[in-house]
C-alpha cells in the first residue's frame, strides 16, 4: 500500500450488519444496537462518521488489518482515506 490510511468511515445506509469488519478488526469496529458498525474511539466514543485514525481507541493502527476489514465488507460500506483525504477504498 503506497499511502497510509488516515481516515475511516462507515456508511450506515450501506451497512447490513454482516459484522465481518468486527471479526477482522474488533479493536476498531463494533456493532451498535441498530446492528450497524461503529468505530471505537478514545474515551469510549463510538461513531460511524469520518474519523481520524489518531482518535481510535487502538493505539497502533494496523493499516493492513484495516484494509482487510474494509475489503471483508460485503456491501463496501467501509471507506478509507489517506492524509490528503483521497479515497483509498473502495
Ligand atoms: S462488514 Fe460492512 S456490512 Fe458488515 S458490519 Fe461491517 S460495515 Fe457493516
Amino acid at each position: 500500500m503506497a499511502s497510509k490510511i488516515k481516515y475511516l468511515m462507515v456508511d450506515r445506509e450501506l451497512c447490513i450488519g454482516a459484522a465481518s469488519c468486527v471479526a477482522v478488526y474488533p479493536e476498531v469496529f463494533q456493532m451498535d444496537d441498530e446492528n450497524k458498525a461503529v468505530i471505537l474511539q478514545k474515551g469510549d466514543l463510538k461513531t460511524s462518521e469520518k474519523t481520524d485514525v489518531d482518535l481510535l481507541e487502538v493505539s497502533a493502527v494496523d493499516d493492513d488489518t484495516l484494509m482487510l476489514a474494509a475489503q471483508s465488507c460485503p456491501t463496501l460500506a467501509i471507506y478509507l482515506y489517506d492524509e490528503a483525504g483521497t479515497q483509498m477504498y473502495p
